[in-house]
């Protein structure tokens, strides 16, 4: 069986993170090394690698994680502007394989670049 993935561990409390939300479907961390002020990483339980792994019966929870996302949005005071990334892919900069919503804010988004 594969190895639990860093997010899992932190689910399970085998290494230690920040929770800021979770309810039966996710959890919501800060992001260890945030690229804004506001950087939190919203978590499935369920372990999906990429979203290009999510199948029909994920449709419930995607959407339970884009409700928790603004929840936590407004729990955190940036509901009026944040944005949300998920990369898909080493190529898109994934790094951690288990599906993951990041939720950057207090950061200067007329930028032009894409990335964070
Ligand atoms: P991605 O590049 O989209 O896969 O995002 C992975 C994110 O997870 C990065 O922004 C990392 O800084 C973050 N990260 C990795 N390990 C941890 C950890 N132990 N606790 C919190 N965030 C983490």
């Amino acid at each position: 069986m594969a190895e639990d993935s860093i997010f899992t561990k932190i689910i399970n409390r085998e290494i230690p993170s920040e929770i800021l939300y979770e309810d039966e479907y996710c959890i919501a961390i800060k992001d260890i090394a945030p690229k804004a002020p506001t950087h939190v990483l919203v978590i499935p339980r369920r372990e999906i690698p990429k979203l290009v792994d999510a199948k029909a019966e994920d449709q419930e929870l995607l959407g339970h994680l884009m409700l928790a996302t603004a929840k936590v949005a407004k729990q955190l005071g940036v509901d009026d502007a944040f944005r949300v990334i998920i990369n898909n892919g080493s190529g898109a900069g994934q790094t951690v394989f288990h599906l993951h919503i990041h939720i950057l804010a207090q950061k200067n988004f007329s930028e032009s670049n894409l990335g964070f």
